[in-house]
């Protein structure tokens, strides 16, 4: 039996390597349904290739064109405009897997559907577990869902750690996280109020959407995989620890009670972990060249500067803070990252606006996606403010 598939954010980074691995192995997935934001003719071409049942735009204006042209190229693809129609093709009786791959808060509703609803959920969407937290984990466990990381340092860990996660706690000393240290791991930390968007887009290794991108080079990447980890492997957040890594061949790591450590690596292509999430337990082709270890001049490891870097503190900060607090911090986040492209905001205040609104909004422990929600339109709103402060 095929395993049919919705990828959520098909046309992102994540969403065309998701379907590049699976055009791969036509007999072994069929895809029902795709969504993206604006991009019209990339969604077309998906879906010409790809034949969907459904395909869902972020804005009516952009659904009804794709509705025109996939009638005008004879495709009968059925474009979803209801506002509910991302949970709706997550959540659809007919799907056997979901690729979350939207980027930010915007994907946690379609999230939390599809785990209610039992989906095998490949999670790339980190902030959705950022923001969602507890209430995400409850709505993983009770809808009896499958959770898969995608993001690679998880994939890693995932593929590291003992299958029973019940022997977790009793073996397992600390996890590591590697972060590759972005584009300014070695520039002086006193230029970085003078980082242009230019500069800051220039990831050494990988090719990836704009905000994770901005999200590498300050490293709130790695600050949001340290809570994604905590709630992904139930780890208290002083078992987490991050190590940077620029070679990025080693994924991360898991340091066992004896002293042994167990890591994954490869060459950093993202459809390792999609193929990984995609067919585990079983191992399909991915399409990423081979580790030719013979022409590895080095693997090298480096503190993180909590100078160059001050926003990874933040992490274990929001999580021994009251709960909801990891959901403020996403969201001041997105908020900052959005206002430096839009040359809003010095690279170097993207710290101090996250910090200023974690000191400004106070959040009261959220237990469902309404609250949740909530607390994320409350936080974008002081952050927004505060960006006209700044200035
Ligand atoms: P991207 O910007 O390339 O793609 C985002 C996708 O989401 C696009 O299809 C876009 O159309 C859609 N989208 C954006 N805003 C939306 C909205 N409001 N509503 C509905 N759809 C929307 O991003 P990406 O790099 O593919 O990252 C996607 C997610 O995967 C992020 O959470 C990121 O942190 C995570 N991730 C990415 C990588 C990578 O290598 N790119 C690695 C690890 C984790
Ligand atoms: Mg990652």
């Amino acid at each position: 039996m095929k395993q049919r598939l919705t990828v959520l954010g098909s046309t992102g980074s994540i969403g065309t390597n998701t379907l590049d691995v699976v055009a791969r192995h036509p007999d072994r997935y069929e895809v029902f349904a795709l969504s993206a934001a604006t991009q019209v003719d990339l969604m077309l071409a998906q879906c010409a290739q790809f034949r969907p049942r459904h395909a869902v735009m972020a804005s009516a204006p952009h659904a009804r064109l794709l509705a025109e042209k996939l009638q005008q190229n004879g495709l009968d693809t059925e474009v979803l405009q209801t506002p509910d129609a991302l949970e709706t093709i997550a959540s659809h009786e007919q799907v056997d897997a979901v690729m979350a791959a939207i980027v930010g808060a915007a994907g946690l509703a379609p999230c939390l559907a599809a785990a209610h609803a039992g989906k095998r959920l490949l999670l790339a969407n980190k902030e959705a577990l950022v923001v969602g937290g507890e209430v995400f984990m409850a709505a993983v466990r009770s809808g009896g869902a499958t959770l898969l990381p995608i993001d690679s340092e998880h994939s890693a860990i995932f593929q590291s750690l003992p299958e029973d996660p019940a022997t977790w706690a009793r073996r397992v000393d600390h996890i590591l996280l590697t972060a590759s240290g972005g584009p300014f791991r070695t520039r002086d930390p006193a230029t970085l109020h003078a980082v242009t968007i230019d500069e800051a887009c220039a990831h050494p290794n990988f090719s990836m959407g704009r905000k994770i991108t901005i999200d590498s080079a300050t490293m709130m990447n790695k600050a949001l995989e340290v809570i994604e980890a905590r709630w992904l492997f139930d780890l208290a957040p002083e078992h987490i620890k991050v190590v940077i890594h620029p070679q990025q061949i080693i994924h991360s790591m898991v340091q066992f009670k004896d002293a042994s450590i167990i890591a994954q690596l490869g060459t950093p292509d993202m459809r390792v972990p999609i193929a990984c999430g995609l067919a585990w337990p079983e191992r399909i082709a991915s399409g990423a060249p081979l580790l030719d270890f013979t022409r590895l001049a080095a693997l090298t490891f480096e503190e993180a500067d909590a100078r160059r870097f001050p926003g990874l503190h933040l992490s274990w900060q929001a999580l021994a803070a009251a709960p909801g607090t990891t959901a403020v911090l996403n969201a001041a986040n997105e908020v900052a990252v959005e206002a430096f492209l839009c040359q809003r905001l010095r690279f170097d205040q993207i710290h101090a606006l996250n910090l200023a609104t974690l000191e400004t909004v106070l959040p009261s422990k959220p237990d469902t996606l309404q609250d949740l929600l909530a607390l994320d339109a409350q936080t974008r709103a002081v952050a927004r403010e505060l960006v006209q402060r700044f200035n």
